[in-house]
């Protein structure tokens, strides 16, 4: 049941649906661990910040369609013309044309906009080649939400780093793991007493989408429940008893519209080919398509990870290299 915990915790799939030869598979980085202060996001913000100021990136745009020339057969070069419509508010819209376009929406927007009766209409025009459209629908998706708990106190030992519950279920284990890890975000420190008490606890697989279907009051209340009957107070160094929290969020990625999953992992009918199918497919190139994001990663060379942030940002140097190699 441990095993099944760690590999499902790592990749956020029930262990039935992940490819037995596949997983696990990231490059190691040159370079130590850093803590980046006020979260992940800070990163984000701040090397995007300057683009969104000078208008590269245009925030508030929801791509609702692609639509491409066909390649003309035996062609080898053909100008292509790409056409990107977007929704910017009620009932607004915008169009770019380019030549190129590098696609970095999710694997989850993807295959949802292969489905026929997608609200906007089938997301390309013309469809995706098979091949694409295979890989989109044979990676697997996964599910890993965040609950994150802020108490006023801090009621776990100091400098603890994670907690872990023991999910078995009767009838449920081994694939099912209701609140079993708890990671220390952030807590006051004598040195920082103004730092918040902040636990988030990682849902993975199929306890995380039923969780989804909770509202946060819910999800906190079933959450106190199990940290309370877990018995933390009898640790050393615990509070003697665990308060409520005064905050709480919930991510829901499997129905965020812009997500619609976590990230890829390598189900079990698929390959290190369905990604490389993305980044090679020729009569997508032909029409001016290319496509990024962690999805893409093949691991091809190295840092090139599926499920990874650097994997995902790499895609997208390799990408831009293969449009400008295409002009
Ligand atoms: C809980 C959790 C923990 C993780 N932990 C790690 C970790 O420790 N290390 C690590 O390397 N990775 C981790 N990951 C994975 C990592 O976050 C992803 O692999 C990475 O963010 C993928 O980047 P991306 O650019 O491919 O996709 P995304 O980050 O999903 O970016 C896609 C963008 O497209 C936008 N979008 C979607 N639809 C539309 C539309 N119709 N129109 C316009 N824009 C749209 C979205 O809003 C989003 O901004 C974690 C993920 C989760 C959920």
């Amino acid at each position: 049941a441990q095993i099944c915990d760690f590999f499902e915790a790592h990749e956020g799939s029930p262990i039935h649906q992940l490819s037995a030869k596949h997983g696990m598979d990231s490059s190691e980085l040159p370079g130590g661990d850093l803590d980046i202060p006020f979260g992940y996001g800070e990163l984000i913000s701040r090397l995007a910040q300057p683009l969104v100021d000078d208008g590269t990136i245009r925030l508030g745009h929801k791509v609702v369609s692609v639509e491409t020339s066909s390649p003309r057969k035996h062609s080898k070069s053909v100008a292509s013309e790409v056409m990107v419509r977007c929704e910017i508010s009620d009932g607004d819209e915008q169009v770019f044309r380019a030549s190129s376009c590098i696609v970095a929406l999710p694997l989850g927007v993807l295959r949802s906009g292969l489905d026929p009766s997608h609200s906007n209409g089938p997301l390309f025009s013309p469809g995706l080649p098979g091949s694409v459209s295979d890989a989109i629908n044979n990676l697997g998706i996964n599910v890993m939400n965040k609950l994150e708990l802020t108490f006023d106190s801090r009621w776990w030992p100091r400098g603890l780093g994670w907690l872990d519950i023991g999910s078995s279920l009767p009838g449920r284990s081994p694939t099912y793991h209701p609140f079993s890890l708890f990671l220390v975000e952030s807590e006051a420190t004598p040195s920082k007493p103004e730092a918040p008490n902040v636990l988030v606890c990682y849902l993975t697989g199929e306890f995380a989408k039923r969780a989804e279907q909770w509202t946060d009051a819910e999800a906190q209340e079933e959450c106190m429940e199990a940290i309370r009957r877990a018995d933390f107070p009898a640790m050393e160094g615990s509070a003697g008893e665990v308060p409520d929290p005064t905050g709480v969020h919930m991510t829901r990625w499997l129905s965020d519209p812009f997500s619609k999953g976590s990230w890829t992992f390598l189900a079990k009918n698929s390959g290190l080919l369905s990604m490389k199918t993305f980044r090679k497919d020729k009569e997508c190139q032909k029409r001016g398509l290319f496509f990024a994001g962690e999805h893409t990663c093949d691991g091809s060379r190295k840092g090139l990870d599926i499920g990874t942030v650097h994997g995902a940002w790499l895609s997208g140097e390799v990408a831009a290299k293969r449009v400008v190699g295409s002009n």
